[in-house]
């Protein structure tokens, strides 16, 4: 899929080999758990309540699963996280924008897990382009253990195409490439995908209208006697 790669690239400004196409996101977290973990040794940490492909994964190849839940506020609770990581710690979790919660986690706790834990934490980005804050992937170069997921499925509302794709490292992605089914990503996928991506400025207006209506929302349900809260 060397086409559908390039463009990729071009988009987001990052060269090819820091970019690698799963058959969904989905696929993304099975591959990381196959390069990068032992089945029956290793373990990985979630913060749920979160996206549940990350358990289901971690059962389906043997992997120790060690929950650090997200604090009240649905941040990341950094403490509980240091003290579940050991050695046979291979990857850390993180959604951000969180499912089901929405929010997005601290930038500040992300960097902190990355500074602090040598190995992989996996950044999901599915619901990035409804956010207001940027994308990891400009962090990239300064952290060679950080793994940022990104989807068709969400903003650009091509669930059934099946395209996700991972930022990484260029020794991380190498990896992957080579323990990936060789055909995960079929002809017909790539050059829908690469038609999509060239209506871009229609995916940005419809991102701006579901976020203006998620404004729009907000205003209504403050308005709601009984509402004390409105989570971001
Ligand atoms: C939907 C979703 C995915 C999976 O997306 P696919 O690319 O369709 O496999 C991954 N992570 C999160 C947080 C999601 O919400």
């Amino acid at each position: 899929h060397v086409a559908l790669r390039n463009k990729i690239s071009a988009i987001k400004g990052i060269a090819p080999e820091h970019i690698f196409l799963g058959n969904g996101s989905d696929e993304c977290i099975d591959v990381l758990f196959r390069s990068f973990c032992e089945p029956g040794q290793s373990n990985t940490i979630i913060c749920p309540p979160t996206y549940g492909m990350y358990q289901v994964s971690a059962q389906i190849n043997d992997i120790a699963l060690l929950e650090a839940p997200l604090l009240p506020d649905f941040q990341l609770n950094l403490p509980h996280i240091e003290q579940l990581a050991t050695d046979k710690t291979r990857i850390i979790w993180i959604c951000s924008p969180n499912n089901p919660t929405g929010n997005l986690m601290h930038w500040e706790d992300i960097e902190t897990v990355l500074n602090h834990f040598s190995g992989l934490v996996v950044v999901d980005e599915a619901y990035i382009n409804f956010a207001r804050q940027r994308s990891l992937i400009t962090m990239l170069p300064d952290y060679p253990n950080l793994v940022v997921l990104q989807t068709l499925s969400k903003a650009w509302g091509l669930a059934g195409l099946r395209i996700g794709m991972a930022f990484a490292s260029a020794g991380i992605i190498e990896i992957m490439n080579k323990v990936k089914p060789p055909y995960n990503v079929n002809q017909a996928t790539q050059e829908i995908a690469l038609a999509a991506l060239k209506g871009i400025e229609k995916v940005n207006t419809m991102i701006i209208e579901i976020v203006n209506m998620r404004d729009a929302l907000i205003d209504i349900i403050k308005k709601i006697p009984t509402v004390e809260k409105i989570t971001p």
